[in-house]
C-alpha cells in the first residue's frame, strides 16, 4: 500500500470516528445534511479521490480510492454513499468535462467546497433507465434546454451541481442519451418535498424538476451517444463503492456485538463464551473477510471488460451480507440490540437501503445471469438423457399439444 493511500485511509478513519460517529444521531434528528462535516471531509482530502492532482484531487486509482468508503462506512453508510457519488461526479467532470467546465468547477469540487450528485432515476424509471424521458433540446446558440423530472436525487437542494442523464430525441433506446452537469442555481430547477426516510434522514432525497432549464454547452460532460455508457460506468464504480462502505458497516456491527457480548453475564459466564454466539459472530466475520476480498477484486477490475460483472458480484453479495451481519449482531445483544444508542437498528436499515441504491440486488442477479448464459453458450453440449426432459419425442409431443 502506498504511503499516500495509507494517509488518506487514516484520514477517512479519523473522519468516521471524530466527525461522523459522535454526530450522526443528531444529524438524523435535525434532518439536515451536515455541511460542516463534508467541508471537513474536503479539507481531509476525501472529496477529490480520483481527480488528478493538477485539479486539486488526490490522483488515486479507483482500486485504491474506493477503500475510503470502508473507513467511512464504520461511521455511516449513507454519508459514505453520498461522498462516493460526489467523488464519481468529480472524477467524471475532471476526466471528461470541457476545459471551461474544469476551469469553473474542478477545484471547488475536489476541495469539497461545492458538492455534486448524479441524477439518473426518474419517477417511472429506476431499474429500467430506458424508460427515462427527461429531455434536452439543443438550441441554435449551442445551449441545451432541459425539461423533465428526476427522482430519488440524493443531496437534493444541497448539492451545487447535478450530473444529469438526459435524452435528446424521442427515439426509444439509449443512443441519444448524454450527461450534462446542471448547476443548482439554474433558473427553472425546483425540488419536491423531501422523502421521509427512517434512518438516514440527514441525507436529503427528493424529486428534482426541470422547467425549461438552460445549460451552457460547456457543461456537457458526456456527449450524445455516450451518456448511457458513461452512466453505466459511474454505476459500476458506485456499486463497488457501496460494497466497500458495507464492509465498514459490517465491521461496526461486529465490534458493537463483541464489545457488548464479552461483558454480558449469563449462565455462570459471559454471552461471548456461548458456542452458539461465537458461531453466529464467526459467520459475520467470515462474510466480512469474503466481502473485503470481493469488493477489492471488483475495484481492480473497474475499467476492464470484467468490471461490470465483478461490480455486479460485489453489489449482489456484500449488501446482503451486511443485512445479515447487522441483523445477527442485533440478535446477539438481545433486547438491547433494539435500543437506539447501540446503533444496530440504524445499521440494519442502512444495509437494506444499500441493497437497493445504484442497482438492486435483483438487477445484479440479472447481470450475473446474462454472463452465465454467455458462458453456457461457449461450453460443450451435455446431452440430457432420454426420459429426463427435452428429448426429440417430448418436443414433438409438446408441439402437437
Ligand atoms: C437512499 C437512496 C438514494 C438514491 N440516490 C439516487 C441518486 O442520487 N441518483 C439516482 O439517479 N438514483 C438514486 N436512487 C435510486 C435508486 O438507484 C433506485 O431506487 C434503484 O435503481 C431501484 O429503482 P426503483 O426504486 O425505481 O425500483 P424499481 O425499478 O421499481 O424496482 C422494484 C423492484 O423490482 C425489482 N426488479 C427490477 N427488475 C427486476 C428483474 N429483472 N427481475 C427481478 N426483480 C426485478 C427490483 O429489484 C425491486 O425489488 C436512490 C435510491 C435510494 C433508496
Amino acid at each position: 500500500m502506498s504511503s499516500h493511500l495509507e494517509t488518506i485511509l487514516a484520514a477517512a478513519r479519523d473522519h468516521a470516528n471524530d466527525v461522523i460517529l459522535p454526530n450522526v444521531d443528531v444529524w438524523n434528528t435535525k434532518k439536515t445534511w451536515p455541511r460542516e462535516a463534508s467541508d471537513k471531509a474536503g479539507a481531509a482530502g476525501l472529496t477529490g479521490l480520483y481527480a488528478p492532482k493538477e485539479w486539486g484531487g488526490q490522483g488515486l486509482p479507483l482500486s485504491e480510492g474506493i477503500q475510503v468508503y470502508e473507513q467511512l462506512g464504520l461511521g455511516d453508510g449513507a454519508y459514505a454513499f453520498a461522498l462516493s457519488m460526489h467523488n464519481i461526479c468529480t472524477f467524471a467532470g475532471c476526466g471528461y468535462g470541457t476545459d471551461a467546465f474544469k476551469e469553473g468547477w474542478a477545484r471547488d469540487l475536489t476541495s469539497g467546497r461545492k458538492l455534486a450528485n448524479f441524477a439518473l432515476t426518474e419517477p417511472q424509471s429506476g431499474s429500467d433507465p430506458m424508460k427515462m424521458y427527461t429531455r434536452a433540446t439543443i438550441n441554435d446558440d449551442g445551449t441545451w434546454t432541459i425539461n423533465g423530472a428526476k427522482a430519488w436525487v440524493s443531496l437534493a437542494t444541497e448539492a451545487d451541481i447535478y450530473f444529469t442523464v438526459v435524452k435528446t430525441s424521442d427515439d426509444p433506446g439509449h443512443k441519444d442519451m448524454a450527461m450534462v452537469a446542471i448547476p443548482a442555481d439554474a433558473p427553472g430547477i425546483s425540488f419536491g418535498p423531501k422523502y421521509d426516510t427512517p434512518s438516514y434522514n440527514f441525507l436529503p432525497l427528493a424529486e428534482m424538476n426541470f422547467d425549461n432549464v438552460v445549460v451552457s454547452e460547456d457543461n456537457i460532460i458526456l456527449p450524445i451517444g455516450q451518456g448511457f455508457q458513461g452512466a453505466l460506468m459511474a454505476i459500476d464504480i458506485a456499486r463497488v463503492s457501496i460494497a466497500s462502505g458495507c464492509c465498514g458497516l459490517m465491521q461496526a456491527a461486529l465490534d458493537t456485538a463483541l464489545s457488548y457480548s464479552k461483558n454480558r453475564k449469563m449462565f455462570g459466564g459471559k454471552n461471548l463464551d456461548l458456542d452458539g454466539i461465537q458461531w453466529m459472530l464467526g459467520e459475520v466475520a467470515t462474510d466480512l473477510e469474503a466481502s473485503k476480498l470481493l469488493y477489492r477484486k471488483a475495484a481492480e477490475a473497474l475499467g476492464t471488460p470484467e468490471g461490470p460483472l465483478m461490480a455486479a458480484h460485489a453489489k449482489r453479495f456484500v449488501p446482503d451480507a451486511a443485512v445479515k451481519a447487522a441483523n445477527t449482531c442485533t440478535q446477539v445483544l438481545g433486547g438491547m440490540g433494539l435500543l437506539q444508542p447501540y446503533g444496530l437498528d440504524r445499521l440494519s436499515r442502512l444495509a437494506q437501503m444499500l441493497r437497493i441504491v445504484d442497482g438492486t440486488t435483483e438487477i445484479s442477479r440479472v447481470v450475473i445471469g446474462r454472463a452465465l448464459q454467455k458462458r453456457a453458450a461457449g461450453l460443450p453440449d451435455l446431452p440430457v438423457p432420454k426420459g429426463y426432459g427435452e428429448t426429440d419425442e417430448n418436443d414433438a409431443n409438446i408441439a402437437a399439444e
